[in-house]
């Protein structure tokens, strides 16, 4: 069956409030809606990323270059199609400084995971089977974590307790907390507090975004020893990755980072170092369902698990379908997400902790035109 048109299209919708992270600042809720459409009149179409700065040249890279690279080719051939994406030059206007060189590719990888992955809702569809079937089906549902403890204008520790009792209240396994913005005795003090409220079964993690010095890194650490925290997620700043997880997990917190690779390659070199527990891979970056799963078995072989950063429309298959795959996570505020609640027609149900897994074909959650149409921006 083939191919018979692609095409990205770039939401942009501000948010009402800003959430503060460790070291950035979320403003908007950007992302890409793919569609892979072929000759029988089936149309993959899915959602994903939250990429502002290269989010229209991502659209630009998939309409202009890599549309007529698809066209006419076999739905069924994966590994083919991404190969010919992989592998075409590209003129990325580089002006051969490393840095740059570095940003450019994220350009590529976001732009063949968007492809790829409506491929896989397509071929889903043809099928009429889920992708996480396709993937292997390795189980039925998914512990879900909320992505939470956002530092915000006027929020008190009073406010995070609250935050955290309504997780449990929607049934929700566990939480990631922002950490790594205030000092790093005040996230001692948040970490505590919310493994008090969360009570000792909460699967407690904090995230705080590459923000600290390793020697801040271990302070933190040595403070929350004692909490049982699932992990400690981007200890440590960009440049200290390697040396300073490996660090970290000489005390005997896991530590999860991958979140910003863009392939295997990356992936292989932190996991050969010994720098990660788990891999978070974001299957919108890191050039989609084919080269995930590539990582994932990789991982596998090595004893490191996988989470998945953010994404829950796809992520939800591939945590379902892989072996070494561990929870889903979500915003379950609709000011931080408002696009998780408005393109699906509907959510996947979250009970007892897990999400389950919708049983349509593809991805199995059909988007809704009307928000497409609203948020659509031009460029
Ligand atoms: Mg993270």
């Amino acid at each position: 069956m083939k191919i018979k048109h692609v095409e990205a299209i770039p939401l942009v919708r501000q948010l009402e409030s800003v959430f503060q992270g460790g070291t950035y600042k979320i403003t908007s809720r950007n992302t890409i809606v793919t569609r892979v459409e072929l000759e029988n009149g089936i149309l993959g179409e899915t959602f994903g990323g939250d990429e502002d700065q290269y989010q229209f040249d991502v659209c630009r890279v998939v309409n202009d270059i890599y549309r007529p690279l698809l066209v006419g080719s076999d739905i069924r051939d994966l590994e083919a199609n991404w190969g010919r994406l992989w592998n075409t030059r590209v003129d990325l206007n580089n002006r051969g400084i490393h840095t740059l060189d570095l940003a450019k590719h994220c350009v590529l990888t976001q732009a063949i995971a968007a492809v790829d992955n409506a491929s896989w809702d397509a071929l889903g569809k043809y099928l009429n089977q889920p992708v996480y079937k396709l993937l292997g089906g390795y189980r039925e549902c998914v512990p879900v974590l909320a992505i939470g403890g956002y530092v915000m204008a006027g929020k008190t520790l009073a406010d995070l307790a609250g935050e955290i009792e309504y997780y449990k209240a929607h049934g929700i396994f566990g939480m990631k907390l922002k950490v790594g913005h205030l000092s790093v005795e005040e996230d001692i003090e948040r970490t505590r507090l919310a493994r008090k409220v969360g009570g000792p079964t909460f699967h407690l993690c904090t995230d705080s975004n590459q923000a600290w010095r390793t020697d801040e890194a271990m302070t933190f650490a040595r403070g929350v020893l004692d909490l049982n925290l699932a992990w400690l997620e981007e200890p440590v700043r960009w440049y200290e990755q390697i040396e300073g997880n490996a660090r970290l997990r000489s005390l005997g917190i896991p530590v999860t980072a991958g979140q910003g690779e863009i392939s295997r390659h990356g992936c292989r070199d932190l996991i050969v170092r010994g720098a990660v527990d788990i891999l978070n891979v974001d299957v919108t970056i890191a050039a989609g369902v084919t080269e995930w799963r590539r990582i994932a078995a990789m991982a596998h072989g090595f004893g490191v698990r996988m989470a998945h950063h953010e994404e829950p429309q796809i992520a939800l298959h591939l945590l379902a379908g892989a072996p070494n795959g561990l929870l889903v996570e979500i915003f379950p505020n609709y000011q931080r997400d408002p696009m998780w609640f408005d393109l699906p027609e509907q959510q996947p149900a979250i009970k007892d902790g897990v999400m389950l897994l919708p049983d349509g074909p593809g991805f199995g959650m059909p988007l809704r035109q009307d928000t497409i149409e609203k948020w659509r921006a031009a460029f």
